[in-house]
């Protein structure tokens, strides 16, 4: 598999380091900041990828599932310090969606956070897909 420009395997996990994973991203990268129910109460910043650039390193057996409304996303939390570090989203079904806030040298990348309006999911929701589109 190729990355794209500049993209490199960056690595992450939630805060008591059970769960690990890397996601090829560039260095300069844009994020969503969602105001919806669930993203608003655990300030989830959005990295969302294609299938074959995420790939869980450890932790597997550590995550557990939330799902509520459609069922759609799959809301994945370890079981251990509660951090959501990723997950899969309902926007990017055949992605994933990395937390920006829970990759190791997040301050090191260009991250800029537009604000995404989540709360009218059904208006907006459909803007993201291409964002998992894997690369032709
Ligand atoms: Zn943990």
């Amino acid at each position: 598999m190729s990355l794209a420009a500049g993209a490199e395997w960056r690595a992450g996990g939630c805060h008591c380091g059970a769960v690990r994973f890397e996601a090829a991203l560039p260095a300069k990268i844009l994020a969503q900041d969602c105001n919806c129910s669930v993203c608003s109460m655990t300030g989830f910043i959005h990295v969302i990828v294609p299938e074959s650039r995420f790939r869980l390193l450890a932790g597997e057996d550590r995550l557990t599932a939330y799902r509520f409304n459609t069922g759609t996303a799959t809301h994945l939390f370890c079981q251990v310090c509660g951090v959501k570090s990723f997950y899969r989203p309902r926007s990017n079904p055949d992605g994933w969606s990395v937390n920006a806030r829970c990759l190791d040298d997040a301050a090191a990348l260009a991250i800029t956070a537009a604000p995404f309006d989540g709360r009218d999911w059904e208006r907006h929701g459909a803007a993201l897909a291409y964002l998992s589109k894997e690369a032709p």
